[in-house]
């Protein structure tokens, strides 16, 4: 890393204004996370689980699950670790049997839904999750969320092996926040009700984006469509920050869009109170945020919501960013 870049690494993402924007990083692997310290990340925004059964053939143990995830919470100079249940199906495959081809897997039984089937397999993740949680500040969400009975039942069977685990007098995590993903545009609509039911959301740019605009996100033939500014995007990930913020409750993003040095002022503008990104991302972000003002961000998040067309919306950022970065 430039040293140069390290100087703003090391510093809060404050704006000039103070106000100030939590940066997280997203990981797949432990290994990961010296390199995203060393990069400013302030804590781990989106730990992708589902890497540790992709990269090999047997599902993992309850104490395999629980010698990851010990090592992902509690370490120095990061202040959270977000620990998301597995995200497999969709674009995520594995050899397990259960997820078998598809015709939509986008559409198909994945992450959550796959979860709340496999619901054996499920708890085995959470007792290693919550156990986890003995060790230092831990957040666990779920993905793919579409409603509120799939909330519901995902707090039940973490309620029943939190239980478990007392019961057996193992150590676990008394305060672990339970969050949810809003990457299906169904979550997104009914953020007020979901916001009563968790502690933060997490907005997944990357998914809501393929279907909000229903674009295969790994489809090249459509990738000219794939638009983080079109103004539907923009408008329900306003609304979902909005219902949150109405709530109480922290509105994280941990899709591509938030580690955008582009977007940097729509998404401060859009009020988000934590960036999620890939470590390699985060000094230039942060070094953005700290030039940047939240009346300008608010002021550019205006205009460019008043315009009824990405093409408009794009241009008119880039021009802004251009000049005054
Ligand atoms: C997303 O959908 O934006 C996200 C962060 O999750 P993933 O890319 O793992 O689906
Ligand atoms: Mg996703």
């Amino acid at each position: 890393v430039q040293e140069d870049f390290l100087k703003y690494a090391r510093l809060p993402a404050m704006t000039k204004d103070r106000c100030r924007v939590d940066i997280g990083c997203n990981i797949e692997f432990i290994e990961e996370i010296p390199s995203a310290v060393l990069h400013g990340a302030e804590g781990i925004g989106l730990y992708r689980t589902e890497f540790i059964y992709i990269n090999r053939d047997r599902l993992p143990t309850e104490e395999e699950h629980f010698a990851h995830y010990r090592q992902a919470v509690g370490i120095e100079g990061l202040a959270w670790s977000t620990i998301r249940t597995f995200d497999l199906g969709g674009d995520k495959f594995t050899s397990d049997p259960k997820l078998a081809k598809e015709m939509n897997p986008q559409l198909g039984l994945r992450a959550i839904r796959f979860c709340l089937k496999e619901v054996e397999q499920f708890k085995v993740q959470l007792r290693a999750i919550i156990r986890a949680g003995a060790f230092g500040k831990l957040r666990v969400m779920f993905p793919m969320v579409s409603g509120i009975e799939e909330i519901h039942e995902a707090k039940r069977i973490f309620d029943i092996v939190k239980g478990d685990l007392i019961e057996e007098h193992v150590p676990i995590g008394r305060d672990i926040e339970i969050g949810v993903m809003i990457e299906v545009p169904s979550a997104g609509i009914v953020a007020e009700e979901l916001a009563k039911e968790v502690d933060f959301f997490s907005i997944g740019t990357n998914d809501l984006i393929q279907y909000v605009l229903a674009i295969d996100r790994i489809n090249e033939r459509v990738a000219y469509l794939y638009e983080p500014l079109h103004p539907a995007v923009l408008r329900l990930i306003a609304q979902i920050t909005a219902a949150g913020h109405r709530n109480g409750i922290r509105v994280a993003m941990c899709g591509e869009m938030a580690g955008e040095p582009l977007y940097a002022l729509i998404l401060l503008g859009l009020e988000l109170d934590e960036l999620s990104m890939n470590p390699l991302g985060i000094p230039r972000m942060k070094k953005i945020i700290q030039n940047a003002t939240l009346q300008e961000s608010r002021e550019l998040l205006n205009k460019v919501l008043a315009f009824n067309s990405a093409t408009e919306i794009r241009d008119y950022v880039e021009h802004y960013m251009r000049r005054r970065f």
